[in-house]
């Protein structure tokens, strides 16, 4: 059987506030205790909660990541967190230029470039660089033009320690949060794409490819299935325990096929 790594990703965005994170995590924690995994979790809370959670979960070997950061270490910088920071309470992953950053709160890829050299250069996190196309990018067909862009700017030339898992999520805009889940072939092919483009940039690193936008325990097996398709990462569906408990069996099954 072939041997295949996924990844089930949680974002919690800001749905859940301190105590709700914390009351998730620990039913979490107690449903999943003494269950083994064949799949590598990880769960990204608000920045709140990111230590209690972190301490939660650390002891079942589930990681835990920052939702965004900022790309100094420390400083006058009101309102900001470093990745540093979250690296120094645990943390395992950064999610850099998730599409609510890049659209919602205009981050350009200017400012995603900056945040992947402060990931890279300053810290041991691993970065999971989100990349897709707007709705009317699609229209316009520059989906690919879109993401290659995204891909180039985030990685080219970044001094990147062989070491380091390279992970990045395919989530199209118009999927996330809208319950308008892209296809899964639709969805393969881009990763395929992707894959080939991350290669070109950064030789001989290993490297997957998760897909986010609308992911439920009803969809989630198709996007599993899809060979460059390596895990998903979840919005909506990860904050709530049912559903996220339902996914995580589908992790089960799928996992088992290919360790
Ligand atoms: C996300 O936040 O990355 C996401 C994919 O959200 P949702 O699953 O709710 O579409």
């Amino acid at each position: 059987m072939t041997e295949k790594k996924f990844y089930f990703f949680a974002n919690w965005k800001m749905y859940l506030d301190f105590d709700e994170s914390n009351i998730l995590a620990n039913g979490l924690a107690e449903e999943l205790k003494n269950k083994s995994r064949s799949y590598e979790m990880t769960v990204f809370p608000s920045a709140l909660a990111l230590q209690t959670v972190t301490q939660v979960l650390r002891d079942l070997n589930i990681d835990t990541g920052i939702q965004n950061g900022y790309w100094v270490d420390k400083g006058g910088y009101t309102g900001e967190i470093s990745f540093s920071m979250a690296q120094n309470i645990g943390c395992r992953f950064a999610l850099i230029g998730h599409s609510e950053r890049r659209h919602q709160f205009k981050e350009s890829n200017h400012d995603v470039r900056m945040k992947m050299e402060n990931v890279i250069n300053n810290t041991k996190l691993v970065p999971v660089l989100c990349v897709g196309e707007t709705q009317k990018e699609r229209d316009d067909g520059k989906t690919e033009e879109i993401i290659e862009a995204q891909l180039r700017s985030a990685y080219d030339g970044v001094n990147w320690d062989e070491k380091r898992e390279i992970i990045i999520a395919y989530e199209p805009v118009w999927a996330i949060g809208t319950g308008n889940a892209c296809d899964a072939k639709e969805a393969q092919s881009q990763h395929e794409r992707i894959k080939a483009i991350v290669k070109e940039l950064l030789p001989g690193q290993s490297l997957s490819v998760l897909y986010g936008g609308s992911v439920s325990p009803e969809n989630a097996e198709n996007y599993l299935k899809e060979k460059d398709i390596d895990g998903v990462l979840v919005g909506g569906a990860s904050a709530k325990m049912d559903s996220w408990l339902k996914i995580l069996a589908i992790a089960e099954k799928i996992s088992k096929k290919y360790v």
